[in-house]
């Protein structure tokens, strides 16, 4: 039986009441991200662009967002901008024109950096002078705070390699200026695999940098966006605790290692939370079968759907597994590949959404011919799809090599599909392990980054879905319960820039 939410529902007023109230904090924060939601998402990093400074927005706190103004982005949301003005960027001997436009959507405002030869391409990265095309906006952004009228940044929050250089440029070119004087930094590390590294001839070429700067970038010889953020920025943060540690370590660190343990007194780490109104199994408009915690029986009617539309035997008792994300190295499917058709021999269904790496998406394609029944690979980006499989199914999967935090999991844990992960970075964080004998727990977990330790979870997952349903629906209202709205987070990072 499905639990019943009396007590749950009081509690969740009284979050009501709380998220309601203002928070007390008056400086004005420019948050630059080079991808945000609603505009254009390639990954996590977008969500978060979109949600911190709603949640931030929402408590009262100036907090706009600065984004460049993409070929990609939806008419309609071109549509809602006004035009503001236009200033000259020098990058090194060039000199772009950089536009201004301005939207407001949902209460926050949004600045839109206009420049068609960088901007005016399908996608938003891959390209052959992806360098100088970021380069190009982390000093736009500077450049256009002078156009932003009253809106004078006292914080400018970037983040990852396409807005590292803002502190390096801030502190080489523009401190001169009063406007710029007081203004402090904060870098957030989302992904330290990609740093924006580059051929050492840039920092002079493209980014400009008199010879005294040229430290703050150089990386062996070479330029490295993401270790200028580190340098310069008043403080560096990553988006879990555990990631936090993890990246002063060779292992994970991608080369960045050392640098960060030189810095860590200004290193720290704050998890994300997801948008818990955009990410809502009773909402969600691609569900076949909306539900939440007081109705979950009406879980399993996504369940058939999903099966019937994919052509997989159509039986609610079958568990079925969900796993959506990228296809590379650092989702762990080097440790899916060897023990997939171990897992399929179970009698599971496994349905993946994701597109990465051409080999897993050939090793995909290969398992699913051979196993009919209990594969689906679908080989393609789709919000509705992956919306309809955190619907439907029981558990989702999530092997990952690192995990700087994670969104996925979070969001099958309020869509009740309990998570399988290993224990790194933001998966350590926000999943409880599983405990029989005290009943707590939020999903299942391993440590090691071995195959045969992923198998033995999924293994008693599944044996739990089968053979303990009780227990089973215990975890799940667990997960369901879990606060992962940003409104929390927020406040986090407002205690940080206090620190500022
Ligand atoms: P990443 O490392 O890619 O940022 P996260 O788990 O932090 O991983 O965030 C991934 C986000 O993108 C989640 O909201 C997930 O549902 C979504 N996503 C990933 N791959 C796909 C896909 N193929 N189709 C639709 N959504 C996807």
């Amino acid at each position: 039986m499905p639990a019943k939410t009396t007590k749950k529902t009081s509690t969740s007023n009284a979050k009501e009441k709380i998220t309601k109230t203002k928070i007390d904090f008056g400086k004005k924060i420019l948050f630059a991200s080079s991808e945000a939601v609603p505009f254009i998402k390639t990954g996590g990093l977008a969500d978060v662009a979109g949600a911190l400074p709603k949640a931030l927005v929402d408590g009262g706190v100036d907090c706009r967002v600065i984004l460049p103004l993409y070929a990609d982005i939806k008419q309609e949301l071109k549509d809602k901008m006004s035009y503001i003005g236009n200033v000259y960027v020098n990058l090194a001997w060039r000199y772009q024109y950089c536009g201004l436009f301005k939207a407001e959507i949902d209460g926050v405002t949004y600045y839109l950096i206009d420049n068609e030869y960088y901007f005016k391409r399908s996608g938003l990265y891959g390209y052959y002078d992806d360098g100088e095309r970021f380069a190009f906006f982390a000093k736009a952004v500077l450049a256009s705070i002078k156009l932003m009228g009253d809106f004078k940044p006292d914080i400018i929050h970037s983040n990852d390699w396409q807005t590292a250089l803002i502190p390096v440029f801030l502190d080489v070119f523009f401190r001169g200026d009063d406007l710029y004087k007081e203004i402090k930094t904060v870098f957030t590390i989302h992904n330290i695999e990609f740093q924006g590294r580059y051929s050492g001839f840039m920092s002079g070429d493209v980014l400009g940098l008199p010879d005294w700067a040229r430290e703050y970038v150089d990386f062996d010889g070479d330029v490295n966006y993401m270790k200028g953020g580190i340098e310069r920025a008043n403080k560096v943060t990553t988006v879990s605790q555990t990631y936090a540690q993890e990246i002063l370590n060779s292992y994970f660190g991608f080369g960045m290692n050392n640098i960060l343990v030189n810095r860590q007194f200004k290193l720290s780490g704050i998890i994300n939370g997801i948008d818990v109104e955009a990410n809502d199994p009773k909402t969600d408009k691609y569900a076949y079968q909306n539900y939440d915690l007081a109705t979950f029986e009406l879980k399993a009617e996504n369940k058939l759907a999903l099966q019937k539309d994919l052509s997989l035997p159509v039986d609610k008792n079958i568990p079925m597994i969900g796993m959506v994300g990228r296809l590379t190295h650092q989702k762990g499917l080097d440790l899916l590949s060897p023990i997939i058709t171990k897992i399929l021999d179970m009698g599971v269904q496994l349905v993946i959404l994701g597109t990465g790496d051409y080999r897993y998406e050939e090793m995909l394609r290969g398992c699913q011919s051979r196993y009919p029944n209990n594969l689906r690979a679908l080989i393609t980006f789709s919000s509705e799809l992956a919306s309809k499989i955190y619907c439907a199914s029981d558990m989702f999967l999530m092997p990952s090599k690192f995990e700087p935090c994670g969104l996925s999991q979070m969001i099958a844990m309020r869509y009740g599909s309990l998570p399988i992960v290993r224990e790194t970075g933001g998966l350590k964080d926000t999943v409880i392990p599983y405990d029989y004998t005290t009943g707590k727990g939020t999903g299942f977990t391993f440590y090691s980054y071995n195959a045969h330790d992923l198998f033995n979870a999924v293994e008693r997952a599944v044996g739990l879905y089968r053979d303990y349903k009780e227990d089973w629906q215990k975890i799940v209202n667990n997960a369901m319960t879990q606060d992962f709205s940003w409104r929390n987070i927020a406040l986090r990072y407002v205690d940080l820039y206090k620190e500022l």
